[in-house]
């Protein structure tokens, strides 16, 4: 008995088992880490192959169906299986080590799971993941490119974001509209960063609201003194500033800024 694919789920079931072990391959940090947690295992096809590590494995299943037939399929020595909302998962209830996050992501909330990953980003060193192909490459996305978004910035500054590979949408069942991408977003050293890191995120949400915008005017509000807005960082738009540029900037408006009060205060 199958289970039977749940289009408000996000359910496509991934039918080629050597793509399957390529994402289960991809994982790297082994030594980072000693237990991995996938999101959505759906049937197992990815859990298949990662039940071979020598790592604890549990996995997060909203799908009722889903958890009966794992509960079936797995022994639950070899495997913990949780059933509910990755996004309402307390990890840090759940681990008190680093853990690697993978999963062919349910691609209606592949941003939301990436920004609690920000959120434990300290048990979190490595995530490998297959979701839609235009949020994969923004998340991989250089500054300059036109996919290059709040959520490239904020990763870029805690993770090294790496494309791996793309997948057809004849591979699945049911096959998804779009293509899929296969990337891993490995930890920097990166402690802390050189700013405010809340006035941070703040600062790159407001730029990137009017990104069409010279950042003189996406970032009016600040009523930054004259001064400060003729530099040449205010000429260009918010998809042209690296992670290195974004701190630059909020440093600058941290000591300048006599307008709208922004989160981080
Ligand atoms: N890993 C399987 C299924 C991928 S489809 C495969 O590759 O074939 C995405 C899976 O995520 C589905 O099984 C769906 O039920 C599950 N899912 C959707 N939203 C979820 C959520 N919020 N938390 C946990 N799992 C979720």
């Amino acid at each position: 008995m199958k289970v039977k694919p749940k289009k408000h789920l996000g359910q496509h079931f991934l039918r080629d088992l050597s793509i399957a072990e390529d994402i289960a391959k991809s994982l790297t940090g082994h030594g980072q880490y000693s237990e991995v947690l996938e999101i959505g295992p759906g049937m197992g096809v990815l859990t298949d192959f990662l039940i071979l590590e020598q790592k604890r494995l549990s996995v997060i299943e909203i799908d009722k169906e889903s958890v009966v037939y794992l509960h079936k399929k797995y022994d639950a020595e070899k495997l913990n299986i949780i059933e509910g909302d990755f996004l309402r998962l307390a990890l840090d209830q759940l681990y008190s080590q680093p853990f690697a996050l993978i999963g062919n992501f349910p691609y209606n909330i592949s941003s939301q799971i990436f920004f609690k990953v920000l959120d434990y980003k300290n048990l979190i060193p490595e995530v490998v993941c297959m979701l839609q192909k235009e949020v994969a490459e923004r998340i991989c996305s250089p500054a300059g490119s036109r996919d290059y978004g709040i959520l490239s910035v904020l990763l870029q500054a805690y993770y090294k974001t790496e494309y791996l590979f793309t997948v057809e949408p004849h591979v699945f069942e049911p096959p998804p509209k779009v293509r899929s991408g296969v990337i891993r977003v490995t930890r920097n050293e990166v402690q802390k960063l050189d700013c405010d890191e809340v006035l941070f995120k703040s600062v790159i949400k407001m730029a990137f609201n009017m990104r069409r915008k010279t950042l003189r005017n996406a970032l009016k509000a600040l009523n930054l003194p004259d001064t400060v807005m003729s530099q040449k960082i205010f000429d260009q738009r918010a998809e042209q500033l690296d992670v290195k540029d974004f701190i630059f900037l909020t440093n600058l408006t941290a000591a300048n800024r006599t307008g709208q009060v922004l989160q981080g205060d």
